[in-house]
């Protein structure tokens, strides 16, 4: 079994501590994407990880061992970088046969796995090459390639499409979802794109300055993000998010900002007077027909096609919808804005955790 077990795993850089007692499992065959913003110290425990940096505190396993003290090249992983690290005087075919011959493996069988992983990944045509003839998304194949071949237990990925440009990093992500559905090895990948994680991951773990703020599947935490922080780091347009105060009146829920009263669901761990942060995904609104709503001055119209993204405001908010579609709406109207209760998002502002 190669499940990954971090157990309140913590890292100084001298007296700078940048992970602060992490703890999850990822199961075997899973594909984890470990994200969050620049600094967030997911590359280093992918580092540590991969034993590419010493651990300070807590415990990392792979499968049943503790990998602590386990030499890097004996904790059976490979890793893919965002540099993709060629060698540049060896072929494609010596590229990725290099790690077994470095193990003296049998020459027929190194060469039987260069083949199969060519085939996999579509370079059989390309295996005499130098990394200097290939094209970037060539380039990555080729370290991907070299990642197969090892046949290990884990598989890690850091930042590997950062280098490539945008049409090539979706054709590149869909590749790397398709190989682990074949391959079914463990992976855990480190980006800072939540697009990335939200395509490919089984589960994300989004991190923000050493610590876990949330891990689930990717529509777990789209639909039902923890707290303030992962509500706007998670989804694209991001969650339009007004300050507010929380009115439970009546038997009704509802919140009070930028002079409207703002539809929401029961809060189990919210009060009266509360100071909130009252979230909606620009997905998730409606434009009333019947003029009931609350009302909202149209600043940008921005046509992609398919949809239709507006920049719209309410008192001194700003806020984006997007629709399906098309719309006659121009700028300088007045639309009127639905929000069901129940696609509705509030946080307490004092510590930015989820109230319902
Ligand atoms: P990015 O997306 O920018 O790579 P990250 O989330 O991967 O960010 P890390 O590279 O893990 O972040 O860095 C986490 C923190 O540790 C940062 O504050 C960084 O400055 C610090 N750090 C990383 N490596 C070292 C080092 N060798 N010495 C001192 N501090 C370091």
């Amino acid at each position: 079994m190669a499940n990954v077990s971090f157990s309140k795993v913590e890292k100084n850089f001298g007296k700078f501590k940048v992970i602060h007692g992490i703890s999850f499992d990822i199961a075997d065959g899973e594909f984890v994407v470990l994200v969050g913003p620049s600094g967030c110290g997911k590359s280093t425990l992918l580092r540590m990880l991969a034993g590419l940096e010493p651990i300070s505190g807590g415990e990392i396993s792979i499968g049943e061992r503790v990998i602590n003290d386990v030499d890097s090249k004996d904790r059976d992983i490979a890793m893919v970088f965002q540099s993709y690290a060629l060698y540049p005087h060896m072929t494609v075919r010596d590229n990725m046969g290099f790690s077994l011959k470095l193990r003296k493996a049998d020459q027929a069988l190194t060469a039987q796995r260069v083949n199969n992983a060519a085939r996999i990944l579509n370079l059989d045509a390309l295996l005499e090459r130098y990394p200097r003839e290939l094209s970037g998304g060539q380039r990555q194949r080729v370290a991907m390639g070299r990642a197969i071949v090892r046949d290990p237990k884990v598989f890690l990925f850091d930042e590997p499409l950062s280098n490539l440009d945008a049409k090539l990093r979706v054709a590149m992500r869909a590749e790397i979802k398709a190989l682990h559905q074949r391959l079914k090895t463990t992976t855990v990948y480190v980006t800072h794109d939540q697009i990335e994680a939200m395509t490919m991951a089984d589960r994300i773990v989004v991190m923000h300055d050493g610590i876990v703020e949330q891990i689930g599947t990717p529509l777990e935490l789209f639909d039902r993000p923890g707290n303030l922080f992962v509500a706007q780091f998670i989804g694209s347009p991001a969650m339009n998010v007004l300050p507010g105060t929380l009115r439970v009146q009546g038997g009704r829920t509802y919140v009070e900002a930028q002079g409207h009263e703002w539809p929401a669901a029961p809060q189990s761990r919210g009060q009266e007077g509360q100071a909130v942060q009252y979230g909606f995904r620009p997905t998730d609104v409606a434009l009333a027909t019947d003029g009931q709503g609350i009302p909202a001055k149209v600043v940008v119209v921005e046509p992609t096609g398919a949809e239709t993204e507006l920049l719209l405001r309410v008192g001194e908010a700003d806020i984006v919808v997007v629709l399906h579609g098309r719309t006659e709406v121009q700028p300088d109207d007045t639309v009127h804005l639905r929000v069901s209760p129940a696609k509705t998002h509030v946080f307490d502002t004092a510590g930015g955790g989820r109230l319902d």
